[in-house]
């Protein structure tokens, strides 16, 4: 059996590992630079990267790298060996601080949306110590920040880091304007939820759609999908069991925090939820866990597809991103403790988000805006891409309350009462769940439900903490100013429910009737990722972004442009991966079957047969296939039309509407061949085959 305690982090460069093997300032003035924010002393760099180097050997490595996350969505790492010459034909065993510190690879290749010119192609990578250096590969991997050589971010976690210093900046100040001046630092904490699917490798194999573009672009509906709901919460299937065992022990290695596995709602369908960690470190780990989750299916002879939705007609996967803002002196600030009407502190901070994610709708809609989640938001499964907060009865009910003058009653004791007195009665949640709200407070926290499984966290979580941060600052004015501090705090709480309750919606966000209530009350519905990406230059956000420091205009311009080429580039990949299947696997295999159709049909007559079965059926399947040829035909044309689309925004647009749309077409008649065609002539597995093959 394995030892978790002692697996758990063996591969990580530690606190624990640090405060054995440093020299015992060394470690002090680390853990002092990394709980200020200040730059580290360059000279402690050496020794600390000599010890690093040490360890690491010990356990087996023989590389080193700068870890980092470009704009391309996942992790990129260059290997260094730690070889150097001694000069009589053997080598040493180096690494240096300055190697710890800075790394310079070329970022010619990465995406930077203009914000590097060829002649200043290196970037460079900055060690971030707030996160564990780690052991994966043989190699010793450092987390670092990703610039420019003229200082603009090419990467995710910059911006993360710096929107975590904003919002602490401004929860400190309020925190202090109330009087709690022991407060220095708050922390905002994420835990992600991660959904995913297995398929067998074989068989994935045999599928292009999934090897290029991650989900089947055909594929009939199976007898059988999801509507017994029996997978969700289901047995554990022995393949996926040990395919779970594995993936738990490599991230309980790293040192993530691996903590619910359970099978989704779709048949092949599962979900990993960690503890949860500070946004940066959980950003980190959730990129690791992804990376680790395909490594250990292929192990298995298995793929785990992480793609929004990798099968229509069945849930596609998202991710949950479990929010807090907790202080360093151990409080979670979203705990509305027994008595939340009289909690101002929660209430205050509540109303904060509150006010944040309704100014700020188009930036949360955009972050979690990709080809690939445009297929589940709005689609009855996920939650729709308009923008609302679910607080439950309780605290809407305070909220009215303050706002009208009227005393709050308090709220309904939920105990519940099993009837069965063996089982002892538990007392319920003050928020009750609704899984159809895109942004719900469950507790202590906001789970922000819109964001797609492939994605990484660090935007969506940049979003929310930099809005966050911008209203605290407006209140922290107000307090700072203010004699009477309760009171004020009281007053900003009323107002901003009053100018801002439009975002708070309890009811059921799936409904029909909501998109037009959503609609009265003036919400934004931006239904695709065309719709919601060009909102991220809006001078408003411009400036709040440089209000406190996250962004330029220029950086904003470029990730903008960099996530709308993206969109462009991954329907290409999709049409002229679907134009070459439809063209040189399905329709070739509807014409060799017609052949046989029509030769049974004419042996038949020669025997003074009537072969009206094989008649009808080659008549259908002639008709289809031809329908299907000429949906591709046009699926090419559009292809070539949009790329000489001038500008990046109408190009969006344009793959959008018109090959988003010829692809509909092209599967619409090929699915309806699949149903046609016997199994053992259609060139591809079905879905029936990928859904429940493991
Ligand atoms: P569920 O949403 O399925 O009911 P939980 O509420 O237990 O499950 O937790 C979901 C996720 O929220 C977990 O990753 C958990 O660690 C995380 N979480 C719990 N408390 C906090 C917090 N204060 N800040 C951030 N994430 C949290
Ligand atoms: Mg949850």
């Amino acid at each position: 059996m394995t030892n978790v305690p002692e697996l758990f982090g063996s591969q990580v460069f530690n606190d624990k590992v640090m405060k054995q093997r440093l020299p015992k300032e060394t470690y002090t003035a680390l853990k002092k630079a990394v709980n200020s924010g200040e730059a580290l002393d360059p000279a402690l760099a050496d020794t600390i990267a000599a010890v690093m180097k040490d360890w690491a050997i010990e356990h087996g490595a023989t590389h080193y790298t700068h870890w980092f996350q470009p704009m391309t969505g996942i992790t990129a790492e260059k290997h260094d060996s730690f070889i150097s010459p001694n000069g009589d034909g053997t080598v040493l065993m180096n690494f240096s601080g300055k190697e710890l510190i800075q790394g310079e690879p070329d970022a010619s290749s990465f995406p930077s949306g203009g914000l590097r010119s060829t002649f200043e192609a290196r970037g460079y990578t900055a060690w971030d110590p707030s996160s564990y250096a780690f052991i994966k590969d043989g190699a010793l991997c450092i987390p670092t920040a990703f610039i420019s050589y003229s200082g603009q971010v090419l990467d995710k976690k910059t911006p993360l880091l710096r929107s975590m210093k904003a919002l602490s900046r401004q929860a400190v100040r309020v925190l202090n304007a109330l009087g709690q001046t022991d407060v220095h630092h708050v922390n905002v904490t994420v835990g992600p939820e991660q959904e995913y699917f297995l398929v067998d490798k074989t068989l994935w194999k045999k599928r292009k759609d999934l090897i290029f573009a991650g989900r089947t672009l055909f594929g009939a509906r199976p007898p059988k999908g999801q509507e017994l709901e029996d997978h969700y919460f289901g047995e554990l299937r022995p393949r996926v069991i040990a395919y779970m065992d594995e993936l738990d022990s490599e991230l309980w290695k790293l040192g993530i925090l691996a903590k619910t596995r359970h099978n989704e709602v779709a048949p092949a369908q599962h979900e990993l939820a960690p503890i949860f960690a500070s946004v940066n470190v959980a950003t980190d780990h959730n990129q690791l866990t992804m990376e680790v989750m395909k490594k250990v299916a292929d192990r298995h002879g298995l793929v785990c597809l992480l793609h929004e939705k990798p099968f229509a007609g069945v849930n596609g996967s998202g991710k949950h991103d479990n929010w807090s803002i907790s202080t360093d002196t151990g409080e979670n600030l979203l705990d509305p403790g027994r008595e939340p009407e009289k909690n101002t502190r929660f209430l205050l901070f509540l109303s904060a988000v509150m006010k944040a994610v309704d100014l700020h709708q188009d930036l949360l809609r955009l972050s979690v805006a990709s080809a690939g989640n445009d297929h589940r938001l709005g689609a009855n499964e996920a939650p729709p891409a308009i923008i609302s907060m679910y607080l439950g009865n309780e605290l809407t009910n305070i909220l009215e309350s303050r706002q009208s003058g009227k005393a709050y009653t308090g709220k309904t004791e939920n105990k519940v009462q099993l009837g069965v007195e063996s089982i002892p009665a538990f007392m319920s949640d003050t928020t009750d769940r609704n899984r159809t709200s895109p942004f719900a407070f469950t507790g202590n926290k906001f789970e922000f439900r819109m964001l797609g499984s492939a994605f990484n966290i660090a935007c969506p979580n940049v979003m929310l903490n930099t809005s966050v941060a911008d209203v605290l600052g407006e209140y922290a004015d107000v307090l700072e100013a203010s004699t009477d501090k309760l009171a004020a705090a009281e007053k900003l709480i009323t107002e901003t429910y009053a100018k801002h309750k439009r975002i708070v919606f309890n009811g059921n966000n799936y409904s029909d009737e909501w998109t037009k209530e959503s609609e009265k009350r003036g919400l934004l519905n931006l239904k695709t990722t065309p719709d919601a990406l060009p909102l991220y230059s809006r001078d408003e956000n411009v400036e709040m972004f440089a209000r406190h420091k996250v962004y330029s205009r220029e950086e904003i311009v470029a990730r903008q442009e960099i996530l709308l080429e993206n969109y462009c580039k991954v329907i290409n990949i999709e049409a002229l991966t679907m134009i070459d299947m439809a063209g040189k696997q399905i329709i070739p295999a509807c014409i060799a079957y017609q052949k046989t159709l029509a030769r049974t049909a004419e042996s038949k007559k020669n025997l003074s047969f009537t072969a009206k079965t094989e008649l009808s059926l080659l008549k259908k399947i002639d008709a289809l296939t031809a329908s299907a040829f000429a949906a591709n035909d046009k699926l090419a044309d559009a292809v070539v039309r949009v790329k000489s689309v001038d500008g990046i925004e109408a190009q969006a647009c344009a793959y959008r509407d018109e090959v988003i749309a010829a692809m509909r077409e092209v599967r619409a008649a090929c699915d309806e061949l699949e149903m046609l065609i016997p199994a053992s002539e259609w060139p591809i597995p079905t879905y029936a085959d990928l859904l429940f093959s493991v």
